[in-house]
């Protein structure tokens, strides 16, 4: 069977994703559900129950036919031809699931030969989402492909994660990944579980791991102003910050309202002087390493 993984988006070409140049691949399907999500089309999976086919203003979307063979009947499809997209996001705003038909199924040697194409630009590629590690057996057979390939194996092999991956699943990747990229949106459990949905004790169980491993490269907390309780935990957030390896990014990220949907259109968005002012109260507790927003939209 071909392992393929389905695709919101990819980056030939970032600076913000991992250290370097880097191809980005958005995975779609995410196990959190924040409600501060930038991206909230890619939380969930197409059902293709086709809603959104006849509301394309220029007929990029369509149903397959049914498959019937002697065993099964498959049901249709949803088809996006991406040539005539104009990115109206119309099926965005009708799709009841919050989902979105433009992903694409890619396989790993599918991958690997987009990969090529940029491999003189690029450090490395990052996985992200979504949440990228719901499609772990693809991460894993890619990066595997990716050491294995003379003319790949000095890029980087990195992931961007919320962090609730079970610890027996970072250990089947961590032999072949370079680097993680993890969230923390909360210090309190109950305002983790407000946010996300979820609690945070397995992002600590993550955070732990990559660090002993030394390969957790960015731990990311993104601060909303009377939501997010990373002021009003200051001392245990500090210290706990200032206790992981001296080589991990500590990236403070500003909560904006750009994509984001729901109660929390309503929140208050973080101007650069709060974000200073916490990053000062971080740094006078010892929180070294820090890495603060270069905008602010
Ligand atoms: S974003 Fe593309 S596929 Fe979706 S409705 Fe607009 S043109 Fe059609
Ligand atoms: S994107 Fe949404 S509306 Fe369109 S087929 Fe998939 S689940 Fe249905």
């Amino acid at each position: 069977m071909v392992r393929v993984a389905t695709v919101n988006q990819i980056i030939p070409f970032s600076c913000v994703d991992g250290p370097g140049s880097r191809l980005v691949i958005f995975l779609q399907g995410c196990n959190f559900n924040c409600k501060n999500c930038h991206n909230p089309h890619t939380i969930d999976m197409c059902d293709s129950c086709g809603d959104c086919v006849a509301t394309c203003p220029v007929g990029a979307l369509s149903l397959s036919l049914s498959e019937v063979t002697e065993a099964v009947i498959t049901k249709p499809r949803v088809l996006w031809d991406s040539d005539k997209c104009t990115q109206c996001d119309t099926c965005l705003s009708t799709c009841p699931k919050q989902s979105s038909p433009k992903t694409r199924q890619y396989s790993v040697p599918q991958m690997l030969e987009l990969i090529r194409s940029q491999v003189h630009f690029i450090n490395g590629i990052t996985v992200s989402g979504g949440e990228a590690t719901l499609q772990l057996p693809f991460i894993i057979e890619l990066f595997q492909a990716i050491k294995a390939s003379p003319d790949l194996k000095h890029l980087s092999c990195m992931i961007d994660s919320n962090g609730y991956l079970s610890e027996s699943g970072w250990e089947q990747v961590m032999p072949y990944l370079d680097g993680a990229m993890i969230d923390l949106k909360s210090w309190q459990q109950h305002t983790h579980h407000y946010i996300t949905g979820r609690d945070n004790h397995r992002v600590f169980i993550s955070l732990k791991l990559l660090a002993a491993e030394g390969k957790l490269y960015e731990i990311r907390l993104l601060y909303i102003p009377r939501v997010s309780d990373f002021d009003n935990e200051i001392n245990a957030v500090a210290g706990y910050l200032s206790q992981l390896p001296a080589s991990v990014r500590v990236k403070l990220n500003a909560f904006q309202h750009h994509g984001v949907t729901g109660e929390a259109r309503q929140w208050g968005t973080c101007s650069e002087q709060q974000m200073q002012q916490l990053a000062a109260q971080l740094s006078q507790r010892g929180v070294r390493n820090l890495v603060l927003p270069n905008v602010y939209l």
